[in-house]
């Protein structure tokens, strides 16, 4: 799978941090706190990291544990997965969703790279 040879990117990096500390640490398939125990908790994204539409799209991931991310990413849950998907963003955003990972977008990693810092800080602000 094309999957695994997308390389990772800083941008990458800061955006799974964002992502696994909207959702507490915890994977949302099984509920586990991974706080203590942060590097077996992944940022999947619904859409692979290969369509850059959706590549930094809060609305296309989500934490997950490794265990879970196999199964649902790559796996027997793949349908889990889209019903989950559903289920969360609503069937309009989950079909908008679509349209946007697979519509052209230019590569910018500068400019992600300050937004995504200050998306950081407004979310450090936010919790203390
Ligand atoms: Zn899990």
């Amino acid at each position: 799978m094309s999957y695994f040879k997308v390389k990772i990117k800083k941008t990458d990096s800061l955006f799974s941090l964002y992502i696994r500390n909207r959702d507490k640490w915890k994977c949302r398939y099984c509920g586990k706190d991974y706080s203590d125990n942060r590097k077996m908790l992944h940022n999947s994204h619904y859409w692979g990291r290969n369509k850059e539409g959706t590549r930094y799209e809060p609305d296309n991931c989500m934490a997950l544990c490794f265990y879970h991310h196999e199964q649902l990413g790559h796996g027997d849950l793949r349908d889990k997965y889209k019903e989950m998907m559903i289920e969360w963003l609503g069937q309009k955003r989950f079909d908008s969703l679509e349209i946007q990972a697979n519509s052209y977008c230019k590569k910018d990693d500068k400019f992600m790279e300050i937004k995504l810092k200050e998306l950081l800080k407004e979310q450090e602000n936010g919790e203390s």
